[in-house]
């Protein structure tokens, strides 16, 4: 058995920052090499959502760190019991389908996703102080546990760490999470299979379910239907659930009453969009995580600049790291002014702007401007409204109140409907599909246009 020793675990780090610098996690350091036989290496971590993150996302960088840092090695393996040549963990799983740490094997929850790395401000705080209060005591102390806020605010992260936090806390517990989608999905095959027994008897077992994004629920009548059971049968059992979505429970389109009902008779906590001094602290903790060094008025700058979603304000740091490793150069406020400054794009995504838009629409359709933000529903005029309003939401940061402010004053439900009514008839109908590419395609030809003016 060859020796192992930290050493070996610095050479294998310094390889993956090399390698890829956007695969590596700080806790890797935690990682303590056991042994080496047979040209396998094995590595424990004492932590189970992070195993199972290294063993699904990050067995090919340690693997191709370990061959080209030691000679004879082929393969890594992660294990989370710490004696020399201990089982291979691969969550042999004991009855029900349940892995000795509480939780499924298709369930990957974000070790970055944790309370310790959720910045809280005055935005978040009923929504955080809700799951932590739900992952000391699942059922207990509300139920269910509706969040309920924009994109990019932290629902996801605040449903994984209710999760991983209740592990933790409850070791037999059996915890699920999944999105809508994965639950529908899930539901149909089991249709399909003829194994809707299975499903229910599964899904109707879990002590804590929580649903990211329930929203997508709206329109599935049959998904509806079972969801509701679902949802009933947890209940009165006095099982813990928790779900987010984009809207409160009364504003999401097509949801049946009585979902509604059940959905308003726990906690409904909001997450706002967050305020400057939440957007400064969590670039410091992103930047932590990271192991950048952030200069102060890097992290006011990147604040000011981008007041919208964090997952745009990731984007950035992301973007201003690659550039400081291309240009060799620190993180400083030049560099973010490049980064993100004017006329750059954060996330390279096509950030349009409403007001051409509004004109392409205008000129696709052939409309009067008057038409277009009146009051009028007659269908050719509120469809291109619709179709207006769907292509602000996918290729601007505006919010839905200020995309409705836009389009005539109209509110946030009435946007919401518009995005979800030409998303969904989008895949059915060809000729709206063939519209809305060419409006992309003009939308974005114009943009390009621009860009090339103000370089
Ligand atoms: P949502 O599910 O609401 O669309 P996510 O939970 O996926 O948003 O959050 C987007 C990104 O922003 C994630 O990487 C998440 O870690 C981060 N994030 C959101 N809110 C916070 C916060 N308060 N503190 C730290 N990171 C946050
Ligand atoms: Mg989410």
């Amino acid at each position: 058995m060859a020796t192992c020793n930290m050493n070996m675990m610095e050479k294998l780090l310094a390889f993956i920052r090399e390698d890829d610098p956007s695969a590596c996690r700080h806790w890797f350091e935690d990682i303590q090499p056991v042994d080496c036989v047979d040209g396998v290496l094995t590595l424990f971590i004492d932590e189970p959502v992070r195993l199972k993150y290294l063993e699904r996302c990050c067995s090919e960088h340690f693997n191709k760190a370990a061959r080209s840092s030691f000679k004879g090695v082929e393969t890594v393996r992660f294990v989370d019991e710490h004696k020399p040549g201990a089982r291979l963990v691969e969550h042999e799983t004991t009855s029900g389908g349940f892995t000795h740490s509480g939780f499924e094997e298709d369930m990957l929850l974000s070790p970055n996703h944790t309370f310790d790395n959720f910045v809280v401000g005055p935005d978040n705080r009923l929504a955080h102080a809700a799951s932590v209060a739900v992952s000391k005591k699942p059922a207990l102390a509300y139920n269910p546990l509706f969040i309920h806020g924009g994109v990019g605010l932290g629902k996801t992260h605040l449903l994984q760490a209710i999760c991983r936090t209740s592990i933790e806390n409850h070791p037999s517990l059996r915890i699920y999470y999944t999105s809508c989608n994965g639950f529908m999905t899930q539901f149909l095959d089991a249709v399909q299979e003829g194994s809707l027994s299975s499903f229910r008897h599964r899904f109707r077992s879990y002590d804590l379910l929580v649903i990211d994004d329930i929203h997508d629920l709206s329109k599935r009548g049959p998904s509806q239907e079972e969801f509701f059971h679902t949802f009933n049968s947890l209940y009165q059992a006095g099982r813990q659930i928790v779900l987010s979505s984009d809207a409160p429970p009364n504003d999401i389109p097509d949801l049946e009453e009585r979902l509604i009902s059940r959905f308003n008779c726990g906690l409904v906590a909001n997450i706002e969009r967050p305020c400057y001094e939440t957007r400064v602290a969590i670039i410091r903790s992103k930047a932590r995580i990271r192991n950048l060094t952030l200069p102060d008025d890097v992290a006011s700058y990147i604040a000011a600049k981008i007041d919208s979603n964090i997952r745009e304000i990731e984007g950035a740091i992301t973007k201003l790291e690659g550039l400081s490793l291309i240009n060799n150069s620190p993180l400083n406020l030049a560099l973010a002014k490049k980064a993100i400054g004017e006329g750059s794009r954060v996330g390279g995504e096509n950030q349009l702007n409403i007001q051409g838009i509004i004109e392409a629409i205008t000129s696709y359709f052939d409309l009067k401007l008057a038409d277009l933000l009146s009051k009028r529903r007659n269908k050719s005029i509120a469809l291109p409204r619709q179709i207006g309003m769907y292509l602000a939401r996918k290729h601007t940061r505006f919010s839905l109140e200020e995309i409705g402010g836009y389009f005539g004053g109209r509110d946030h439900t009435t946007v919401m409907h518009a995005v979800r009514t030409i998303d969904q008839r989008r895949s059915s109908d060809a000729r709206l599909d063939k519209d809305l590419i060419r409006l992309e395609e003009v939308l974005i030809g114009n943009e390009i246009e621009t860009a090339s003016h103000l370089v």
